[in-house]
């Protein structure tokens, strides 16, 4: 059924007796064209694109717990394309393009709201950064404002301004920058992918991948095996594992990050604000509650939760920047497992296996790059051939030397 007004209007008459589920429950067939490992957002949006933009339409999704128990459904919301580096700025633009016109393509409310993202800044070396920053994203055909002072009270009064510590001196501001209800987006995906065909298995883990001469033939699963003509891996935080399946290391380290809701408040914070002077970032959600986040855990884990140093950290930094945030209480707090890639830039490439695609590495980062990730994704394994705007995510750039490092943090995962 086609979501639309009309039938809002109709099924209310009916007593909203005739909603049918957003998608089936299909039992695995024997074989698909192509597998697709991970049902978060990534492995949801990729299987969309193949099926809509691409006509491959016998795939299966296949996911280990339930639709948005990974980070799709964990994250803090917030899409942006404010990049510097021409292997990031112009994918992410693509991907903030592709949110704007989201709702409508796939039919279904993820509450785009464009509310504007707010970096700040608080020394001059900063503000020149951001200004480089934002003369980049402009090249790129995004848009970028640089702030000044009283631009950023005018905009956010609450802020800190005089605190001696981390003076505010402006703001680098991307107004096409917002948040997307995240668990929106995978049913969005979800239901548009099922309608043209995918089968989305949930509760199925995928445990191994079976090979012969030199290619994949197919998964063991928690229901059986199921073979398959391409495999595409979207485990996110899981992805070392996963390809360790197939006998691949991945430069790649899972760390916790955690993100924490306070308790309702009246509207008073209208945008998405970073703090410059420490890892913090904060908006405020359509219930109320402030949703917030700082610097991931330091240590490895795959464990969907955090440990009380990180939230010390976060409540610290959120209380330098907002000092009326010690008086807010928090109600709730939460982790996923972070896919940290060793430059902090993602990778959508094949693998040296020849059916084996791989789309990991996402960082911080992942919920604002899925509508371009899926799509990127689904072009590099219908043609064997990467997406121009995804040419620089490659696995071997490690080997080569060709980093894309955003935060110039080198090779220290923890750093970006
Ligand atoms: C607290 C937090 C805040 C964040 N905030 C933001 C933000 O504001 N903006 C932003 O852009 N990004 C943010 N992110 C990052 C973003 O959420 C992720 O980068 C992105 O969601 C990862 O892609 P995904 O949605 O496909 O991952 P996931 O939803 O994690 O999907 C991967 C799926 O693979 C499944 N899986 C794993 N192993 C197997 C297996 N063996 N068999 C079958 N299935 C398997 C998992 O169960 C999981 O559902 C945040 C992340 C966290 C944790």
């Amino acid at each position: 059924m086609r979501y639309s007004a009309l039938s809002v209007f109709l099924n209310a008459l009916r007593g909203n007796k005739s909603w049918g589920p957003a998608w089936r429950a299909p039992e695995p067939k024997p074989h698909y064209d192509v597998v697709i490992v991970g049902g978060g957002g990534h492995g949801l949006a990729t299987a969309y694109y193949l099926a809509k933009e691409f006509g491959i339409t016998n795939v299966a999704v296949l996911e280990k717990g339930w639709l948005g128990s990974g980070n799709i459904g964990r994250n803090t919301t917030i899409i942006r394309s404010n990049y510097l580096l021409d292997g990031n700025e112009p994918f992410y633009e693509f991907s903030l393009k592709l949110w704007e016109g989201l709702e409508q393509d796939f039919n279904f409310n993820a509450m785009v709201s464009q509310r504007g993202v707010l970096n700040l800044f608080h020394s001059d070396a900063q503000r020149d950064a951001y200004t480089r920053r934002g003369n980049a994203m402009l090249l790129q055909g995004a848009d970028a404002q640089l702030l000044d002072r009283d631009e950023v009270r005018a905009m956010v009064p609450f802020l800190g301004f005089d605190s001696a510590r981390f003076p505010i001196q402006g703001g680098l501001l991307q107004r096409r920058g917002g948040t997307v209800r995240h668990d929106a987006v995978a049913w969005g995906y979800a239901r548009g992918a099922d309608r043209r065909g995918v089968d989305i298995i949930q509760n199925c883990e995928v445990t191994g991948i079976r090979r012969k001469n030199g290619r994949v033939v197919g998964v063991e699963t928690s229901k059986g095996f199921i073979g398959c003509g391409k495999l595409a891996l979207t485990a996110a935080g899981n992805s070392t594992t996963v390809a360790r399946m197939a006998d691949i290391a991945l430069p790649i380290d899972s760390h916790v990050l955690q993100a924490f809701v306070s308790e309702g408040l009246k509207p008073f914070i209208d945008n998405v604000v970073t703090f410059g002077a420490g890892h913090f970032y904060i908006s405020q959600s359509d219930k109320g509650g402030l949703v917030f986040g700082g610097d991931i855990d330091g240590y490895n884990s795959y464990a969907q939760r955090g440990n009380l140093a990180a939230v010390e950290h976060v409540m610290e930094a959120g209380t330098a920047m907002i000092p009326g945030l010690s008086r807010i209480r928090v109600l709730r707090s939460w982790g996923g497992i972070m896919d940290m890639s060793m430059d902090g830039s993602p990778i959508i490439d094949r693998t040296h296996i020849d059916n084996l695609y791989l789309n990991a590495g996402w960082c911080y980062g992942g919920f604002k790059a899925t509508p371009a990730s899926g799509w990127c994704t689904a072009h590099l394994v219908a043609n064997d051939a990467p997406h121009p705007t995804a040419a620089a995510f490659r696995l071997d750039r490690f080997k080569r030397g060709y980093l894309i490092d955003e935060n110039g943090g080198g090779a220290q995962p923890n750093l970006h």
